[in-house]
């Protein structure tokens, strides 16, 4: 077919609207529109559909476009859809969600031609039905989107992606486009070999993400650390990733409550929920969205700030992907994540269960991230790596490692003694094994080939497999050693690797960082009796009584009663923590955003005077507020307060009576969360009663006590209205 450039321009302007084509999409079109096969690797956000959808537009027939989500199909079938308005039957797409007449529409349209693109899911066809009716289309080409998928040692398998080969076949030939945004140089030849395209036109962009920040912590106290960094970031839109749907919920819950906005997502959550709270997030109603790896797939906002990985993703992959949604619009950002080895335990636990081939991939792949993650290299260098590409310079400036560089050795004695095993041993083994060898250690795998009685057994020993395997590493990163990508991760020695050996230079090596985190699963309590612990006394008693009678001369001055202002654990919580700035102070017992402004400059100021003036280091933590307990309840309270639902709406929904509903809300209120119930009291309490239950906390109660409050007015007033007009009473007074 015949293409002229200013055709192609002209087209893309008039449907997408766009001036210019991005990168290699205007020779991705021209290869595929000229007949022949092509294989894209573009990193997420580079622009691959539109690879596939203008051809489609310009070339005569129906493009196939096999796509394994729904959602991201119809998404892009709307799009389409969009161009024309007359012809809603210009794109179409074929999966198990659609009824009958649905069906026939499409059929008919197909039939008629006027159809230039169909999504199909890879199930759909395989259906009998669908075949024999494509069988009579003229089909264009296929597109294969996210084509990572037919491989295992992809991070998102699917077998019925296998079987596209075969449909092809059956249907009919026609030039065949793959696309994927992650694949190592295993998955590109699994896919290539899979849909029989080994000679298609690779169009291969960079994977560089220059403007992200890669950062790996310790994964001690990371709740208290990502509340620390969220709070230094303050409006800023961020997602964290947890592995588990709990671990969401408690996450989100406990943000919410220490005054970040942020919702949780997870494949768990009923679909409205999901939608809205990921249309929340994308609107900017609220920061941060906590998620399963459920989230992501198909979202183009551009300015998330960071992405935080609470557990270690199991691939580097999964992790390259997820990060990969930090700062579209080329805007730094952060890539932090979490690590302990106990996580990777857990991990390769949850994969007992799987069949033995997958574990092993599992495993596999599991490796790559930790070696990713305890390793002192530029962390660009080995992801780009990682995923077949060279990057030129030594540090990046932009990742932990290369910001703080650790010391070097010259290694190339150990390099050698690398290479002399490999090249001694007639058959290529895996980086763990070597190490393993290496310092003397044995297992099944070095028993059963005898390597422990071989002259380089132990040859090693001064170093621990560990010290060992990062050697490997690094002669990989250097291309003194390779991996097999057929017979996955096997090492051998590169030609580079056989001069080095022949004639050593210098080469710089680092060892690895040392993590000591520990698992953090039961966080909650940690903080909890920390702060148990610290408030059983140790506080700073000149401190406190000099804050006592601030409080007092407080009290006197506002004619407000002094538990009003602050309680008794709130000053005992700053005569242990020196709180002072706002934030900070907000940070103990009882001080609710609100109440640390209204009352705290006073107390800070004092707190700051002292500090000087007694010479005091301060402590670095905060006390994080924990998250009470049946959390998935209090934050969908909170939300639906904020949304000014009926309290029996909200105890509906929840399946819970509404004692239970106060109950709930107290607790909230408690840890000093503000709730505004006003649009409710209005309507449920009379004005005069409200105020005369008011002025009782106000000018009578000596404490917040429900106990004393029933006493005193009890049997004028029902325990629901003492009870709602105390929970105005202490988000809008105490709090
Ligand atoms: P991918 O599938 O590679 O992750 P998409 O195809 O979803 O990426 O495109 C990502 C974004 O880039 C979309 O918002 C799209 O509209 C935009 N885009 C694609 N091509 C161009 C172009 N030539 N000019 C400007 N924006 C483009
Ligand atoms: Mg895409």
């Amino acid at each position: 077919m015949e293409i002229d450039s200013a055709l192609l321009h002209s087209k893309l302007k008039t449907f997408f609207g766009y001036d210019s084509f991005k990168g290699d999409q205007e020779a991705i079109i021209r290869n595929l529109i000229e007949g022949k096969d092509s294989f894209v690797l573009m990193p997420t956000g580079g622009g691959k559909s539109l690879c596939f959808q203008l051809p489609a537009l310009v070339m005569p027939g129906t493009a196939i476009v096999i796509s394994p989500l729904i959602a991201l199909m119809k998404n892009q079938v709307d799009v389409i859809r969009g161009f024309e308005e007359k012809h809603t039957g210009i794109a179409h797409f074929l999966n198990s969600s659609l009824g009958k007449a649905q069906i026939q529409e499409v059929r008919q349209d197909l039939l008629s031609g006027v159809t230039k693109l169909l999504y199909v899911a890879p199930e759909s066809l395989t259906k009998e039905e669908n075949i024999d009716l494509l069988k009579e289309i003229k089909i264009s080409f296929y597109a294969v989107d996210e084509a990572h998928c037919i491989s295992e040692w992809g991070h998102d398998f699917r077998p019925e992606y296998r079987r596209i080969r075969d449909m092809i076949q059956t249907i009919g030939k026609a030039p065949v486009i793959a696309l994927t945004a992650t694949a190592t140089p295993k998955v590109q030849s699994d896919i290539q070999k899979n849909l029989g395209i080994m000679d298609a036109t690779v169009f291969k962009s960079s994977f560089n993400r220059p403007n992200l920040y890669y950062e790996v912590r310790d994964k001690v106290d990371a709740e208290k650390d990502i509340i620390r960094y969220i709070k230094q970031h303050p409006g800023k839109s961020g997602i964290i990733y947890c592995l588990s749907r709990k671990k969401v919920e408690e996450t989100a819950s406990l943000l919410a409550i220490n005054g970040i906005s942020a919702l949780p997502y997870h494949a768990g959550l009923d679909a409205k929920t999901r939608a809205e709270n990921q249309d929340r997030f994308l609107m900017e109603d609220v920061d941060v969205i906590v998620a399963t790896i459920a989230f992501g797939m198909g979202i183009d906002k551009p300015d998330v700030r960071f992405v935080i990985h609470y557990d270690i993703p199991k691939s580097i992959e999964g992790y390259y992907q997820e990060t990969g949604r930090a700062g579209r619009d080329g805007e730094l950002a952060d890539c932090i994540t979490y690590y302990s080895y106990k996580d990777i335990q857990k991990l390769e636990k949850f994969m007992l269960g799987k069949p033995i081939s997958e574990q092993e991939i599992g495993r596999q792949l599991l490796m790559e991230t930790v070696a990713y993650a305890e390793s002192s290299q530029c962390r660009r260098k080995m992801l780009l790596n990682y995923f077949g590409e060279d990057y030129p310079k030594d540090n990046c400036g932009v990742c932990d490692n290369c910001v703080h560089p650790k010391p070097t050795f010259d290694g190339r004695k150990e390099m050698c003694l690398v290479i002399r095993l490999i090249k001694s041993l007639p058959e290529h083994f895996k980086i763990e094994h070597l190490a393993m060898v290496l310092s003397g250690q044995t297992n099944a795998m070095v028993k059963s080939y005898k390597h422990d009685t071989i002259p380089l057994f132990g040859e090693g020993k001064d170093h621990s497999d560990r010290f060992w395997s990062t050697v490997i590493h690094q002669g990989l990163l250097l291309h003194l050693l390779g991996k097999e990508i057929e017979s996955y991760g096997l090492i051998y020695v590169t030609e580079k690797g056989e001069e080095f050996y022949a004639n050593p230079w210098e080469i710089r090596l680092v060892e690895d960082r040392v993590f000591v985190g520990k698992d953090n699963d039961d966080d909650d309590e940690d903080v909890a009796s920390d702060k148990a612990a610290m408030r059983g006394g140790g506080g700073d008693p000149v401190l406190l009584s000099m804050l006592k009678n601030l409080r007092k001369d407080m009290s006197k001055r506002l004619n407000l009663q002094p538990w009003i202002i602050f309680g008794d654990p709130a000053l005992e919580d700053m005569s242990i923590l020196y709180p002072i700035t706002f934030n900070e102070l907000h940070g103990c017992q009882g001080v609710g955003e609100g109440k640390a402004r209204k009352y705290g400059k006073e107390f800070i100021e004092l707190i700051k005077a002292y500090v000087e003036e007694n010479d005091i280091t301060r402590p670095a933590e905060f006390v994080v507020k924990s998250a009470p307990t049946r959390s998935a309840d209090k934050i969908f309270i909170i939300q639906s307060v904020d949304r000014k639902l009926s309290l029996e709406d909200i105890a509906d929904a929840r399946g819970m009576d509404m004692e239970k509903l106060i109950e709930d809300i107290e607790g909230i209120v408690s840890t000093g969360t503000k709730l505004d119930l006003n649009y409710y009291i209005r309507q449920v309490i009379d004005e005069d009663i409200v105020d005369e239950i008011f002025d009782y906390f106000k000018n009578e109660a000596s404490s917040d006590s429900l106990e004393d409050a029933r006493k005193a007015l009890e049997p004028d007033y029902d325990d629901m209205e003492i009870r709602l007009v105390r929970i105005k009473f202490l988000c809008e007074v105490a709090s």
